[in-house]
């Protein structure tokens, strides 16, 4: 009985490893739920061969045990790959519940892996309860509108993906943890998928998921040729830019910048909403932020009951003003 956390890491810009972030948002998770079940939590992690740079980052993290699951193939991401060499691991671990970030790849590979052991995956949980010694993931329905309880039946393990946001990676209790090397049975044959280029790495590709700093820009900007006066307030913090739906819509931004609930969810420590009005699509994608500034000319706006920092007032008016301060304080 454990609780199993698969973390995932991906390709940095010098050819080593580098930790998808939401990895620690979702071993924040399981030792939670392993502390309130009483149970062991493990973590693991697929790469290929000299990846000696992620055993160090688990091994300082409070863990019953960690595995590194190495092998040549698994160097390069393919979902048949990960499917056979997870597979492998949790008939040898045994574990009752299996936990992944909500990611992109988890996705691809998750449902696959869950259905070729004979279970369901509850995908996307924004929390979980314990209930008769049994978790109960929380779930949002209905574009965040409801939040469901979903309790798994049949035998464990019950398999259930985590939201971007939904915990905090600084919970993530830190310890020690003996990292071992777990080597699959892998060969070429399994792999039918032949890997291309990674979508984010396209020359415009934007991981929002992982930003620290967002200036979202909505309709309120009124204009293309507006949205150099958020480009600016993004400039000097150093931020990303993103945008609610209308703006991907009419192509101020491309489609990849869009947050919410058919855009991305993003969990920044700082994200300034500027003439974004708060419906509940957007505010799904951006609930997990940890301070956010709103800035809406309309007092009554639902973007304000989401916000620490509210501005009322005329955007145009406010940014600029806003960018010029931020320099000063810059020197
Ligand atoms: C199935 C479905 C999926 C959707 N998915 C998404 C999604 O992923 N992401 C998303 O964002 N939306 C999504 N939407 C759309 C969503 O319902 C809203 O229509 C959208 O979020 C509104 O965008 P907005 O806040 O920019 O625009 P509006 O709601 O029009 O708000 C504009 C705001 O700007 C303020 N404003 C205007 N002028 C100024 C000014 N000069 N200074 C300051 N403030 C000003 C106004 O007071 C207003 O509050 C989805 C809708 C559906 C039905």
């Amino acid at each position: 009985m454990s609780v199993l956390v698969i973390l995932e890491q991906r390709p940095g810009q010098n050819g080593a490893s580098e930790w998808n972030p939401m990895s620690f948002e979702t071993l924040a998770a399981g030792q939670q739920i392993a502390h309130e079940l009483g149970i062991p939590v493990q973590a693991a992690v697929a790469a290929g061969p000299g990846s000696q740079s992620l055993a160090a980052g688990l091994a300082d993290k409070k863990l019953d045990r960690a595995w590194l699951v190495e092998h040549p193939l698994l160097s390069q991401y393919t979902p048949d790959a990960y499917v056979v060499a997870f597979r492998q691991l949790i008939e040898k671990t045994n574990p009752t519940v299996v936990l992944f970030p909500h990611t992109y790849q988890v996705r691809d590979f998750a449902p696959r892996l869950a259905t070729a052991l004979g279970r369901v995956l509850v995908a996307d949980i924004v929390g979980h309860k314990i209930d008769s010694g049994q978790l109960v993931c929380v779930r949002q329905l209905f574009q965040g509108k409801i939040n469901a309880d979903i309790r798994f039946s049949g035998d464990a393990p019950h398999f259930a993906s985590v939201q971007a946001g939904a915990f905090l990676s600084d919970q993530v209790e830190t310890g020690s943890a003996a990292v071992e090397t777990f080597t699959p049975v892998l060969n070429s044959a399994q792999i039918c998928t032949k890997p291309l280029d990674r979508f984010r790495e396209s020359a415009n590709g934007v991981d929002l998921s992982s930003a620290e700093c967002i200036v979202a820009v909505g309709r309120g900007i009124g204009d293309a040729e507006n949205m150099e006066i958020v480009e600016k307030l993004a400039g000097v913090l150093g931020a990303e830019l993103a945008a609610s739906r209308p703006i991907c819509d009419n192509g101020w931004l491309p489609m990849d910048r869009q947050v919410g609930s058919s855009g991305q969810t993003v969990a920044p420590k700082l994200y300034i909403a500027v003439g974004i009005s708060g419906a509940i699509q957007h505010l799904v994608g951006m609930k997990g932020a940890k301070t956010v500034v709103a800035i809406n000319k309309d007092a009554e706006a639902p973007i304000f009951e989401a916000a620490q920092y509210g501005i009322v007032g005329d955007l145009f008016q406010v940014v600029p003003a806003l960018v010029e301060e931020i320099k000063k304080a810059k020197g």
